[in-house]
């Protein structure tokens, strides 16, 4: 019988399967790009640390803030892949976009969660939404997820406080002010309710009312 030998990939063929399964995260050397307004804040998605992100292993809390660059409406897909182009961007795509081969995947691997670029650190010290962000951060954190499947009745009641907490926050910093969607994503990250509802916690929405089925 006649041997069939798989070939071996050893190049990008520019698929786009990567792009398709979401944005990427930004790193140190990315900040130029965001200085320049090549990718505006706009474009741009706050994964908070605690939050439960797809790795290799599995779903699990990311152990330091990410900011990746956002999908497009609902889709995961990264906002600056094009089905008919490819890359809209690939001239100055970031860093992680130009380490990553799915054939050899050591140097993202390598990269991941390392030297990436925050709120923070993208903003600059002084930012008018850094005592905000921080206010944020200290009511409505993400720090229960790793323990989801095993929160007592009394702690499932304080999420779902802190899920309302979150909208109201929401309505006050982002709907006060006008902000587009964009930045409300950006400067606060995804809200917990749809973070709950992707780990697989039933949510009951009514306007901006939600209630949580365990
Ligand atoms: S790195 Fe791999 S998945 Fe991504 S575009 Fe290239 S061939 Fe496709
Ligand atoms: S920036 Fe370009 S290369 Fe990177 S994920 Fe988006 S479309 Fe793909």
């Amino acid at each position: 019988m006649k041997e069939t030998r798989k070939e071996i990939q050893t190049a990008c063929h520019r698929c786009g399967d990567c792009c398709r399964a979401g944005g990427p995260a930004l790193h140190s050397a990315d900040l130029p790009l965001l200085q320049e307004g090549r990718i505006p804040l706009e474009h741009l998605l706050t994964v908070r640390r605690g939050e439960p992100v797809k790795k290799p292993g599995g779903v699990e809390p990311v152990s330091v803030e990410l900011v990746k660059i956002s999908g497009e409406g609902r889709s995961w897909s990264c906002r600056y892949f094009s089905e008919e182009k490819g890359c809209t961007i690939y001239s100055f795509r970031p860093q992680a976009c130009r380490v990553l081969k799915c054939w050899d995947p050591a140097e993202i691997l390598a990269l991941m969660e390392q030297d990436t670029l925050d709120r923070r650190a993208i903003l600059g010290g002084g930012h008018e939404m850094l005592p905000f962000i921080e206010e944020h951060e200290k009511a409505c954190s993400c720090d229960f997820f790793s323990a989801l499947g095993s929160l007592s009745a009394k702690e499932k009641a304080e999420v779902e406080e802190r899920v309302h907490l979150d909208l109201r926050f929401r309505d006050r910093l982002a709907g006060g002010r006008g902000m587009s969607l964009g930045l409300e994503l950006f400067f606060f990250g995804r809200p917990l309710f749809q973070l709950l509802q992707t780990g697989g916690i039933g949510i009951v929405q009514q306007g901006r009312t939600v209630s949580l089925r365990w």
